[in-house]
């Protein structure tokens, strides 16, 4: 049975890399009919924000990339899934490693161990606590099982450490990305396993409940692949199988060099979180996709292409199209550029595609902040709204700022435009128009253009003449749906005092000017 997991820390708003993590994580675990858990790693106290756990949980609906067990996800037989909840478990597998050989204590102060760095680097070396140097520390390999039994009797501060072989050696394991990995015993030093307070740190926590919690694939971002050797040490050390291996390329700065940060998201105007999130210590806020006005399905698809194809020309993909094509051959070794300008457009191809049923819900919230409109109420309007904007909007902010008129009444008119067209001395004409609108017994799309057609040909006006000057009157901007489907909308009695208004609007404008 294929159990995967995604492990994330709650140090502060989940980065769209790690979405990326997870979706892929779901991808496979759907496609092999496993099991998909989220687990909270809280080991490191120090860097733990509050709320983002549940920031975590509710990205994770957002996005629709939902877990099939762990934590805000139901228990599996597996609980608990964060792993403050889990402390009493770890102690005992840094026992038996110790009394395996495969780790030590290590009772260095901080002042030793700066005394020790300090005089490396002043010989231009980097210090390493390793297979070298701590032969020259204070530990259990270095001091007499006595000294160190009367240490640990006296409650002398220290940690316990994992025991790189010494030696020429390698580690190798396959990983489904790189291919077969090889790392030297020299460059990996000895990493602490429990910490002065007796907690674990991240190496040993998340490799203990992998293995209890039977992931059998570890699915994760590039930042861990120099971490995986020393885990796989461990699995080997404790005798464990050790799991198939995925680590991810990252998501990089759209030029190319380096990891996309919440600064270059900043400097770029460019979201890299999933929603909206006001740090609750440093206020500092972060902006969302969500509140970008992007739709969670989108999302989800343009993440999965940042460094994965199907292998064909494929782009836009449901979850279970994504589900069905997913292989890790067909992710690539390099970071991936993030592509702001696809990311929109594959918001769009949503918009385009999505039946107004479920796109108006979406779109509501956006123009509940823009306006207080009694005709937000009004259902079978706003979704009239949706449908006319449908094809011109690309981020679902677009519908708000280009629904104003529909809305509200008009703010502002396009005046260059009017300087242009409006002819005073066709008044009397539009006047004309005006009537005749207001006398029609019925008032959709087609009654209007019929109206307005007979309108340019008996008053030998052009097209030109009259288009602009009714969209503006009825709009107050060039830019736009079809005006006949606009003013049926807006119906007959407010197409008529627009019209009117407009027009005398026009006459002064043009004879001020
Ligand atoms: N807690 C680690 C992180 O936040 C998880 C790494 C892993 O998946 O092993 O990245």
């Amino acid at each position: 049975m294929t159990r995967v997991r995604f492990a994330p820390s709650p140090t502060g708003a989940l980065h769209i890399g790690g979405v990326r993590t997870a979706l892929y994580n779901y991808l496979f675990a759907k496609q092999q009919g496993g099991d998909f858990i989220l687990r909270v790693e809280d080991t490191d106290q120090t860097r733990f924000v509050p709320g983002a756990e549940d920031y975590i949980i509710a990205a994770l609906k957002w996005c629709g990339v939902l877990p099939s067990e762990g934590l805000g996800f139901g228990d599996g037989s597996y609980a608990p899934y964060r792993q403050s909840n889990r402390m009493a478990i770890y102690q005992q597998y840094a026992q038996q490693l110790l009394e395996k050989g495969w780790a030590y204590y290590a009772f260095d102060t901080p002042d030793e161990l700066a005394a020790t760095r300090n005089a490396m680097e002043a010989r231009k070396e980097t210090f390493a606590y390793n297979a070298i140097t701590r032969l020259n520390m204070r530990n259990s390999l270095t001091l007499t099982p006595d000294e160190t039994a009367t240490l640990l009797a006296e409650h002398a501060p220290h940690v316990v450490r994992f025991k790189i072989p010494e030696g020429d050696g390698n580690v190798q394991f396959s990983d489904l990305i790189r291919g077969e990995v090889s790392f030297a015993f020299a460059q990996l030093d000895d990493k602490v396993l429990l910490k002065g307070d007796g907690l674990p740190t991240y190496h040993l926590a998340h490799l203990v409940d992998d293995y209890l919690m039977r992931i059998t694939h570890v699915i994760r971002g590039e930042e861990w692949l120099n971490s995986a050797p020393l885990h796989v040490l461990i699995y080997r050390a404790m005798g464990w199988d050790v799991p198939v291996f995925a680590h991810l390329p990252l998501i990089m700065r759209p030029e190319g060099n380096g990891k996309l940060s919440k600064r270059d998201g900043d400097r770029l105007g460019i979201p890299v979180f999933p929603l909206h999130f006001e740090h609750p210590i440093t206020g500092d806020s972060a902006t969302g996709y969500d509140e970008t006005g992007f739709l969670p399905e989108a999302v989800i698809n343009f993440m999965a292409l940042f460094g994965w194809s199907p292998g064909d020309d494929r782009e836009i993909m449901s979850l279970d199209e994504m589900v069905a094509a997913f292989s890790f051959e067909k992710i690539n070794k390099a970071g991936a550029k993030f592509d702001y300008a696809k990311a929109k457009w594959v918001n769009q191809q949503y918009i385009l595609a999505m039946p107004l049923d479920k796109l108006t819900p979406y779109v509501l919230p956006f123009l509940q902040k823009s306006t207080s409109s009694e005709k937000l109420n009004d259902a079978v309007f706003v979704r009239e709204v949706v449908r006319l904007l449908q094809e011109r909007c690309v981020l679902l902010t677009d519908f708000a700022a280009q629904s104003g008129y529909f809305f509200e009444g008009i703010k502002s008119y396009d005046e260059a435009t009017i300087a242009k067209k409006w002819k005073p001395e066709n008044s009397a004409k539009f006047e004309d128009l005006v009537k005749a609108i207001a006398e029609l017994p019925d008032f959709s799309a087609p009654d209007f253009e019929l109206t307005t057609k007979e309108f340019i040909q008996s008053s030998g006006l052009k097209m030109g003449e009259v288009m602009p000057i009714l969209r503006i009157a009825l709009t107050g901007t060039m830019a736009g749906p079809s005006v006949a489907e606009v003013a049926a909308l807006l119906g007959k009695e407010e197409v008529v005092a627009r019209l009117r208004n407009g027009f005398s609007h026009f006459n002064t404008a043009t004879k001020s000017a």
